[in-house]
């Protein structure tokens, strides 16, 4: 009896490599030492669904309310420095600045301040810096 070699051939379903059996099933293939080389490759299923559902128009008309109202009560918080410095922003912005461009350059502004505010600290001389913190 005459064996077909292509029955003898081997291809490992993980890594690819083709081989002829020596056993009728081997247990590992003889390259990347997989158990699983005679199953196809799953693509890993999330535990739960991970797709974010689109807000409605109702969620999304909410969103916007409590942006706006966080944005007021933000800037009615300003100190006079980050004010200034948001107002910057905000004209470099234009006219067409929505809420959420104008909540980031408020972030900004008031990053800003206290980098300013910590710079001018540091350059103030040390013993004035001592006084006002010691008296
Ligand atoms: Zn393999």
């Amino acid at each position: 009896m005459v064996t077909e070699l292509s029955n003898l051939k081997l291809t490992c379903l993980r890594c690819g490599t083709t081989w002829f059996r020596r056993v009728d099933h081997p247990k590992l293939c003889p390259s990347c030492h997989s158990p699983y080389w005679d199953k196809p490759k799953v693509k890993a299923q999330p535990a739960y669904r991970t797709t974010k559902r689109l807000p409605s128009p109702q969620q999304r008309e909410l969103n916007r309310i409590a942006d706006q109202s966080r944005l007021y009560a933000l800037e009615a918080l300003l100190t006079s420095e980050q004010r200034q410095r948001y107002e910057v922003l905000l004209e470099e912005m234009g006219p067409g600045s929505n809420t959420t461009d104008r909540l980031a350059a408020l972030d900004r502004a008031r990053a800003y301040a206290a980098y300013e505010e910590q710079t001018n600290q540091a350059a103030k001389a040390p013993e004035q810096h001592r006084k006002e913190l010691w008296g």
